[in-house]
């Protein structure tokens, strides 16, 4: 060979082995794959082997390596020393991924049964299609045994729990419990408490299953109990709605009583008497009312109950109202007739009060001349006085005196004379101002309060006023021009003076103007 060949033959040597342990590892990870769904698949059929199934399954995950190595070699183990365990024990029900089987193979027996069971599993699993009803049912008397103990040496199993009846199980199984229907259902019903109007058919149904009662007497027992109780139900609810009702209804009638008892009181208008009468009885009623609650059990006797009374207070609230309607229209018609003795009273007081006035007015009038009389100017003096102090502003007293009247009554007579005090009134009253005041002071003699003007003012004026009177004159009866003149005494209040010292002193400048010849106007001190 040509080292050519060589260097070939190498190539191609090396070219194969790459293939071939692409192909293998292929393989490889393929049996992987396959190692780890068949520990799943494995898992659960044997506790023992469980672990070492996990094991291989998480081994298996980086690949064909020594840990796995090792692993499948105790699992290996493993499998021989169950499969020598099974051997001994003469189970040869092998491990499968069979739900069913799996579930055959939980059931364990002892003796000639567990033989018949392998058997009868070997026949069903070679042709399970075929399968008779008669295998099938000795099948059933292997997972679910009338007189079986299952799974434990001791205890009954599920299936067995479920399926005992009678009492031929209990006489064939030492340790399987009796249970009789009849017996249970009678103890459940003479434990419930029952409401006292079903007693009579409890206690019925109770006989009937009693001493000496068919075995299967519990069952149309049962269906009647069912009926009984529908029909309880039934009563209850009805029962229940018409409690409601009444309730409403009751609640209703006490919010009337309330409404009325509230009106009763923001009226005012009962008597206390009849309240109290009301009162008593409402508080008797619902004493009543209240012992009944405690002696009554039963709900139609206090529905009837509970009304009676309720009608028996109704009656009370109308008897009440009835008096209250009286009392109020009697009450009423007093109202009225005191009513109109007020209105007449207040038209008296009325007209007495314009008669008061009327007669005030007249008192301080003079009725010869109008003019105010003399209590008027006391009055009216003692108001400018004050006014005086309080202001300083000036006050003047001037005292006017017809001269020689009584010359004039005795020429023309009396009633000419008044006259004469008229017109002269008059003349005095229209000169002054509507603050200042004129008065008859008495007889023939006026008064004047000049308010806020001075002595020279007040002179004057007095002046002009005692020109017109003496230019005037009056006519007598017999047309006779009379003429007629007036004197005046004129004084002011000054720091420290009494009206009374004004006065006199307005007075005495009067008579000082009758002395110098009348017909003039002095002023006091003869300062103006
Ligand atoms: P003098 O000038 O000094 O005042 O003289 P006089 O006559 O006026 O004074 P005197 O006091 O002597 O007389 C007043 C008279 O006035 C007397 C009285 O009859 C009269 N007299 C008083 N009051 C009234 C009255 O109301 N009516 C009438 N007609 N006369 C009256
Ligand atoms: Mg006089
Ligand atoms: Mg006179």
């Amino acid at each position: 060979m040509t080292e050519i060949d060589w260097k070939d033959k190498y190539r191609l040597l090396a070219e194969q082995q790459g293939i071939d342990e692409a192909e293998q590892a292929e393989i490889e990870a393929l049996l992987c794959r396959t190692i780890s769904r068949l520990t799943l698949a494995a898992s659960g059929l044997n506790p023992s082997l469980d672990p070492k199934l996990k094991k291989i399954h998480n081994a298996i995950r980086n690949g064909v390596n020594p840990e796995l190595k090792v692993t499948l070699e105790r699992l290996l183990e493993a499998l021989m020393h169950v499969s020598e365990q099974e051997a001994a024990t003469g189970d040869e029900i092998p491990a499968s991924d069979d739900l069913f089987q799996r579930l055959l193979s939980r059931i364990k027996h002892v003796g000639k049964p567990a033989a018949q069971l392998n058997k009868l599993i070997k026949q069903l699993r070679a042709d399970p299609a075929n399968a008779s009803d008669a295998q099938l049912d000795e099948l059933l008397e292997f997972i679910a045994p009338k007189n079986a103990v299952v799974g434990s040496a001791t205890k009954p199993g599920l299936f067995g729990r479920i399926f005992k009846q009678g009492d031929n199980a209990s006489k064939d199984t030492a340790n399987a419990i009796a249970i009789d229907p009849n017996r249970v259902l009678l103890g459940l019903l003479e434990k419930l408490n029952w409401p006292g109007y079903l007693a009579g058919e409890m206690a019925a149904l109770m006989v009937r299953l009693g001493r000496g009662a068919d075995a299967e007497a519990w069952i149309p027992v049962l269906d009647d109990l069912g009926r009984l109780v529908t029909s309880a139900l039934g009563d209850i609810q009805t029962e229940m709605r018409a409690t409601e009702d009444f309730l409403s209804e009751l609640t209703v009638r006490l919010q009337e009583l309330d409404q009325y008892m509230a009106g009763a009181k923001s009226d005012h208008v009962s008597s206390s008497e009849n309240g109290q009468t009301l009162d008593a009885a409402v508080r008797g009623e619902m004493g009543k009312i209240q012992r009944g609650l405690s002696i009554t059990a039963d709900l139609e006797t206090l529905k009837s109950s509970i009304s009676t009374h309720l009608n028996t207070i109704q009656g009370h609230v109308n008897i009440h109202l009835e008096a209250e309607e009286m009392r109020r229209k009697s009450a009423s018609v007093k109202e009225m007739a005191l009513r109109e003795r007020l209105h007449l009273l207040e038209d008296e007081t009325a007209g007495l009060h314009a008669k008061v006035m009327s007669a005030k007015s007249k008192a301080l009038e003079d009725p010869v001349t109008g003019l105010p009389n003399r209590i008027a100017y006391d009055d009216r003096l003692a108001t400018e006085v004050a006014r005086w102090k309080r202001t300083k502003n000036p006050l003047v007293i001037l005292v006017w005196d017809i001269d020689d009247f009584k010359q004039i009554n005795d020429r023309f007579g009396h009633l000419a004379g008044d006259k004469a005090l008229g017109v002269i009134g008059r003349i005095l009253s229209t000169r002054p101002r509507e603050l200042d005041f004129v008065g008859r002071y008495g007889g023939e003699e006026f008064v004047m309060l000049l308010v806020d003007s001075n002595l020279e003012n007040a002179k004057k004026l007095a002046n002009e006023i005692r020109e017109t009177i003496s230019e005037s004159g009056f006519h007598s009866s017999a047309k006779e021009k009379i003429s007629i003149t007036i004197s005046c005494g004129i004084s002011e209040f000054r720091e420290g003076d009494t009206s009374d010292e004004v006065f006199a002193r307005a007075d005495e400048a009067m008579y000082q103007a009758k002395r110098e010849g009348k017909n003039r106007v002095v002023v006091a001190g003869g300062s103006v």
